[in-house]
């Protein structure tokens, strides 16, 4: 069955310290079952992180890798050094690696192959922009982005795969799609995966809702069928506010 999860992208915020009484806040939070909470720090932050989550349910990603083993990438993090430090998942395509970084579902399909080869779980972003939203082309765009980053991975890889659909317009922006947007992406999400793949795999996908998600709004969204949770930023910087989230799994 399918989990579902809420995750903190915690983006270019918070030092070492305000990490470690972050994750002690929401380690003392009673997961539902089959529930999952998950949280992204910086590069930097990620050994306070894991010591600090050690013996909680928080489990701690990365928010980006290289798609290279190793070499003279300056500034870049590899999956080896990842997996070294205890670090099982990884965010990538999120879309202010798109957007302010030039990440292509070229390189995305490549960093996907790299994290599953180190046995690492993907949590993979993609969703439209707002012009493409108003275009009436954001189904294409979400297919294209699914097509070209994922569809050529073997349908046994697919079990360390969660995606995260975050319309860009929704982004940090304070707007949300409404509920009724959400599942109806979400549901065209999952029979796009089902005519790639099959019906059942598609079943045993989490996908996630991602784009201004607050405690006061969490509840209606993952009660859509399709949603399985939600990737949040801002709200997730805050314990009383990303707990209240948490709680919209109940
Ligand atoms: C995000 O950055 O993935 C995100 C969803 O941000 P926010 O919740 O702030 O819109």
């Amino acid at each position: 069955m399918r989990k579902n999860i809420v995750a903190g992208n915690w983006k270019m915020n918070l030092n070492a310290e305000q990490t470690r009484a972050l994750i002690s806040e929401l380690a003392s939070v009673q997961l539902p079952e089959n529930t999952r909470v998950l949280v992204a720090p910086p590069f930097v932050n990620l050994s306070a992180a894991l010591e600090a989550a050690a013996h909680s349910s928080v489990e701690v990603m990365a928010q980006n890798m290289h798609q290279a083993e190793s070499g003279a990438y300056t500034g870049e993090v590899s999956a080896s050094m990842l997996t070294h430090l205890g670090v099982k998942t990884v965010v990538l395509g999120h879309s202010e690696r798109r957007s302010y970084f030039g990440e292509t579902d070229a390189l995305l399909a490549q960093k996907v192959q790299t994290a599953l080869n180190h046995h690492m779980e993907v949590v993979f972003c993609f969703g439209e922009e707002l012009a493409e939203r108003e275009n009436n082309t954001h189904f294409e765009v979400v297919a294209s982005q699914l097509k070209n980053a994922l569809f050529a991975l073997p349908a046994s890889t697919w079990s360390s795969i969660v995606l995260a659909y975050e319309p860009v317009w929704a982004i940090g922006t304070g707007l949300t799609a409404s509920s009724a947007q959400a599942q109806e992406m979400h549901a065209f999400i999952r029979q796009t995966i089902a005519e790639a793949y099959s019906a059942s795999l598609a079943q045993e996908v989490s996908i996630l809702y991602g784009g201004s998600v607050k405690a006061n709004n969490a509840a209606e969204l993952f009660g859509q069928p399709d949603v399985d949770g939600g990737l949040i930023g801002g709200a997730s910087l805050v314990a009383a506010d990303f707990k209240g989230i948490i709680d919209g799994l109940r």
